[in-house]
C-alpha cells in the first residue's frame, strides 16, 4: 500500500482497534482507491481519505419495550449518517444481535460508495439494533419498533435521512415504525421511509429490487466472457429477501438454483428449486417464519446439511445473499475447485478479503456488494422519485429503470477499472467510480461541509 493510503488506514485501526469489520470495509476499499488518490493529487491536498473515513454524525440511543410476559427489555439504536456530500443521507436499518458500532459503521461506509454509484442523489447511513425479530410475536416487534422510532424521528426526514429495510427488518417493521412516525408528526406522504408496502406509498419491485438487481448484474458480467445465466447451476446463501428474488429471478432467467440456507444450514436441491417450491419459501419465510430445513422435509431427494454453508455444492453460479463474512478464503478455494464461473454478491461484504483474492486470482468473475446489490438502494431512490411526484409507476416501469440501473453500474464499474489498468477487477472499479464522485462533492462543497 501507498504510505500516505497506509497511514489512513493505519489511523483507523489505532482509533477504534476493536472495529474488525469496518477495518474489512476500509481496507478493501482504500487498498484498491489508491491509484486514483496517486493520480489526482487533489484528495490528499483536500484530506478527502481523512475525512470520507469518519461518519459525519453518529446517534446511538437506548430501545426500551416490552416483552409478551409485560417485562421492559432495553436493546440499543444507532444511526451513523456517514456522508452527505451528494444527497441525503439514504441506508437500511438491520435488527439482528450482532449489531454493534463497528458493523453500523462497516455498513454505511460502503453504503455512501454504493449509494454514489446508482447515479441518483443519496448520501450513505446505516443504522439499526441489537434486537432480534426472530421468535418474537408480532406485538413484541411492534413494542420494538415503536419504541426504536420513538427516539429514531427526530434523526431523520425525506431531506435529511431516509432509511429503509435490511436484515431483520422487512414489510412487517416497515410498516410499523411508518405508523409511529406518521402519528408523532402528522406527516404522511412524504418519504421517511422506504420500503413500504405499495398500499400507502410503496414502489412496485422495491422487495424484488435488490435480488433481481444482483442477478441483472451478474448478466453483465457473464456476458463479457460470453456466457448467459440460462442453462447454468447457481448456488443461493440466504432465504430473506435478498436470497429469495434472486432466486426468482435466476428462476425466470433459466437457471437451476440448488441450494438456499438460513442461520441453521441449508437445503440442497438437485432437481432445482422450481416456480412452486419457490412459492413455497416465500409462505415458509414471510409468512410462517418458519426454518430452511423444513424444505427438506417438505421435498423429496432434497438433503439438509445443519451448521453449514452451500459453498461445497459444485455449481457454475454463487450468489452469497445472507450475511458478512459469510464465505471464506477456503470456501473460495472450493468454488474455484469446483470450476465457478461468477460470484456476485448479494449480501453486504460476504466474502473475507481472502476470498476476494482467490476468485480474482484465478479469474472467477467477481462482484462486490456496493456493485451488484445496489438495486435495491436504486430502487428505494425510485421509491422517493414517486413519493415526492404523488404518483407511482407500473412494476414493468420500476423493473426496466432498475435493469438500466444494474447495467449502468455495470458499466461504470468495468470502464472505471479498465482506465486504471485492473480490466475485469470490479472491486477496484466500483471502488473508484463509486469514490470519485462523492470525494469531488466534498472538494466542491469546501473545508466545512
Ligand atoms: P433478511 O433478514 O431478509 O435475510 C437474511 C438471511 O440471511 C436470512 O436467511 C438469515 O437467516 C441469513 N442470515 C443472517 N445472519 C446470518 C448469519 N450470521 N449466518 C448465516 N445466515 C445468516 O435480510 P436481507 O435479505 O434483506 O439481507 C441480506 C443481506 O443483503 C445483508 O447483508 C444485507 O445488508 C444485504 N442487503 C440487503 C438489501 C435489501 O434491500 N434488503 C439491500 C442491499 C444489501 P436467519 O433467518 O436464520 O437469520
Amino acid at each position: 500500500m501507498d504510505k500516505y493510503v497506509e497511514s489512513i488506514y493505519n489511523g483507523i485501526v489505532e482509533k477504534d482497534p476493536l472495529q474488525k469489520e469496518f477495518h474489512q470495509a476500509t481496507y478493501e476499499v482504500l487498498a484498491t482507491i489508491e491509484p486514483a488518490i496517486i493520480k489526482f493529487p487533489k484528495y490528499k491536498e483536500n484530506a478527502i481519505l481523512e475525512r470520507i473515513v469518519e461518519p459525519e454524525r453518529i446517534v446511538q440511543f437506548r430501545v426500551p419495550w416490552k416483552d409478551k410476559e409485560g417485562k421492559i427489555q432495553v436493546n440499543r439504536g444507532y444511526r451513523v449518517q456517514y456522508n452527505s456530500a451528494i444527497g441525503p443521507y439514504k441506508g437500511g436499518f438491520r435488527f439482528h444481535p450482532t449489531v454493534n458500532l463497528g458493523v453500523m459503521k462497516f455498513l454505511g461506509f460502503e453504503q455512501t460508495f454504493k449509494n454514489s454509484l446508482t447515479s441518483l442523489p443519496m448520501g450513505g447511513a446505516k443504522g439499526g439494533s441489537d434486537f432480534d425479530p426472530k421468535g418474537k410475536t408480532d406485538d413484541e416487534v411492534e413494542s420494538f419498533c415503536t419504541s426504536f422510532i420513538l427516539e429514531m424521528y427526530k434523526h431523520i426526514g425525506q431531506f435529511l435521512d431516509v432509511p429503509a429495510g435490511d436484515i431483520g427488518v422487512g414489510a412487517r417493521e416497515i410498516g410499523y415504525m411508518y405508523g409511529t412516525y406518521r402519528k408523532i408528526t402528522d406527516i404522511h406522504g412524504t418519504c421517511v421511509l422506504t420500503g413500504k408496502a405499495p398500499v400507502y406509498g410503496g414502489s412496485l419491485a422495491r422487495t424484488e429490487a435488490t435480488g433481481f438487481g444482483a442477478v441483472y448484474f451478474s448478466e453483465e458480467m457473464l456476458k463479457t466472457k460470453n456466457h448467459a445465466i440460462k442453462g447454468k447451476t447457481a448456488l443461493i446463501s440466504g432465504s430473506g429477501n435478498v436470497a429469495q428474488f434472486a432466486a426468482k429471478k435466476l428462476i425466470q432467467l433459466g437457471a437451476k438454483v440448488l441450494t438456499m440456507s438460513d442461520s441453521d444450514g441449508y437445503i440442497y436441491d438437485p432437481a432445482g428449486i422450481d416456480d412452486e417450491k419457490h412459492a413455497y419459501i416465500l409462505q415458509l419465510k414471510n409468512v410462517k417464519r418458519g426454518r430452511i430445513k423444513e424444505y427438506a422435509e417438505k421435498y423429496s431427494g432434497v438433503t439438509y446439511e445443519a451448521k453449514k454453508t452451500p459453498w461445497g455444492v459444485k455449481a457454475d453460479l454463487a450468489f452469497p445473499c445472507a450475511t458478512q463474512n459469510e464465505l471464506l478464503g477456503k470456501d473460495a478455494k472450493t468454488l474455484v475447485d469446483n470450476g465457478v464461473i461468477a460470484v456476485t454478491e448479494g449480501a453486504n461484504m460476504p466474502c473475507d478479503l481472502e476470498a476476494i483474492k482467490t476468485l480474482q486470482e484465478a479469474g472467477v468473475l467477481f462482484s462486490p456488494g456496493k456493485a451488484s446489490n445496489a438495486g435495491g438502494v436504486a430502487t428505494s431512490g425510485l421509491e422517493m422519485v414517486q413519493n415526492s411526484q404523488r404518483y407511482f409507476w407500473s412494476f414493468d416501469e420500476v423493473d426496466e429503470k432498475l435493469h438500466g440501473i444494474m447495467v449502468n453500474i455495470h458499466k461504470a464499474a468495468y470502464e472505471t477499472a479498465k482506465i486504471f489498468g485492473k480490466p475485469g477487477n470490479y472491486v477496484m472499479g466500483a471502488n473508484i467510480a463509486g469514490f470519485l464522485k462523492v470525494a469531488d462533492a466534498m472538494i466542491a462543497q469546501g473545508t466545512y461541509a
